[in-house]
C-alpha cells in the first residue's frame, strides 16, 4: 500500500500495486518464454516476480476511486 496523488479524487490516496504481464512478443509456448525469460535474465534486467521489464505492466489502483494508473518505471525494480 502507498500513499500517492490521485487525480479523480484530487487529493493523496491509499494506492494498492497490480503487475501484468504483457503478452510476449517471443510466442505463447512455455519454451519460448522461458527463452524470454533467459534473455531478460542475462541481459541483467530481471526483476523479482520472474519477469524481465519489458514483459510486465505495472499499475497503482487508488483504493477510494479505483482509477487505474499505469506506472512501469518503479525504482524498486531498478
Ligand atoms: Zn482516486
Amino acid at each position: 500500500m502507498a500513499i500517492r496523488y490521485c487525480k479523480r479524487c484530487g487529493k493523496d490516496t491509499e494506492h494498492r500495486e497490480l503487475i501484468k504481464q504483457k503478452p510476449s512478443k517471443y510466442g505463447k509456448s512455455k519454451k519460448e518464454h522461458f527463452k524470454a525469460f533467459l534473455e531478460g535474465f542475462f541481459g541483467g534486467i530481471a526483476s523479482p516476480v520472474g519477469a524481465s521489464l519489458d514483459l510486465i505492466d505495472r499499475y497503482v489502483i487508488c483504493t477510494e476511486c479505483g482509477l487505474k494508473t499505469l506506472e512501469n518505471y518503479g525504482d524498486e525494480f531498478l
